[in-house]
């Protein structure tokens, strides 16, 4: 049995092949391109030289599965309003299919992540918070939790600072403009700071970058707490992957905010957060698992 499953994120695209164990056994990169074009593009390409790499055929997948950002519809294969990969519409599932033997299943790429969290740490019960471009949770309660349009847990345009810096959505300080890498990096940039060593900074504009971080980083945590209730919190993408020191500063602030407050549990939220072990594989994991049809969090 090869399972390959591709994730695509604004910047950068990984694929993996899982075989009956779900063990990985061939793994791709590549940059992410953008367009309806693009996207065909990087996908055949990194099925392709997956395909090479255990010379095999695209026809040999025993099943396919795809993981885009944006509005996906688990059920057509259908993708809208794909913003970091600039695409309003696009038929992904039938314009892939005629490429493969099997059917194609395609979904959002935190929501195919939580699966995955979900398979590594063999629990019902998780909620994926993805830093990355921009930011959005994926939770599973039993199972995934979809909502209206497969659009629960986009939390990236919450606004937290009224009067913050404007947003590509039209509102100020949506939580995205905070930690989300699309305005982080180049914050970071202008104020001369790294944000992977930000954690052992002690310039007064670095501590107080790291805080507003680490603060606005926690109360996402404690939102996707108090409204979910999961046992895993995991923390993940770009953003987290290159900061480490997020995940004990969050933990450390949850605590201490524990010491003077008695709800939410603080101390208790800060002990269920932890990271994805494969980083940047989980996404692609997940999106194998997709397309073995774990739609829900278990193979149905
Ligand atoms: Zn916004």
């Amino acid at each position: 049995m090869l399972s390959l499953g591709i994730d695509v994120g604004a910047t950068k695209a990984h694929g993996v092949v899982l075989d009956d164990s779900n063990t990985i056994v061939a793994e791709v990169g590549a940059f992410s391109r953008r367009g309806p074009v693009g996207l065909e593009a990087v996908l055949l390409h990194i099925a392709n030289s997956l395909a090479a790499k255990l010379g095999v055929g695209l026809r040999d997948f025993d099943s396919v599965g795809i993981g885009v950002p944006g509005m996906v519809n688990p059920a057509t294969g259908e993708i809208t309003a794909a913003v970091n990969l600039n695409i309003e519409h696009m038929s992904l599932r039938s314009t892939l299919a005629p490429h493969f033997a099997v059917p194609l299943r395609v979904d959002n790429d935190v929501k195919v992540t939580a699966i995955a969290a979900g398979m590594l740490l063999d629990s019902l019960s998780v909620t994926y918070v993805n830093f990355g471009t921009g930011v959005a949770a994926a939770t599973l309660a039993g199972r995934l939790i979809r909502g209206h349009d497969n659009a629960a847990g986009e939390l990236g345009h919450l606004v937290l600072d009224p009067d913050g810096e404007p947003c590509r959505c039209g509102q100020r300080g949506c939580l995205e403009t905070i930690v989300g890498g699309r305005y982080l990096a180049p914050r970071m940039d202008f104020l001369g700071l790294n944000w992977t060593r930000l954690g052992e900074t002690t310039t007064p504009a670095g501590r107080a970058a790291r805080d507003q971080a680490v603060r606005v980083i926690a109360r996402l945590v404690t939102i996707v707490s108090v409204a979910y209730a999961s046992e895993h919190v995991v923390l993940g993408g770009g953003v987290i992957q290159a900061a480490p020191w997020t995940i004990t500063a969050v933990k450390q602030f949850l605590i201490e905010r524990g010491e003077t407050a008695t709800f939410p549990p603080y101390a208790s939220i800060a002990a269920r957060i932890s990271t994805l072990s494969l980083d940047r594989k989980a996404p692609a994991i997940g999106a194998a698992l997709i397309g073995q049809g774990w739609t829900e969090g278990y193979k149905a």
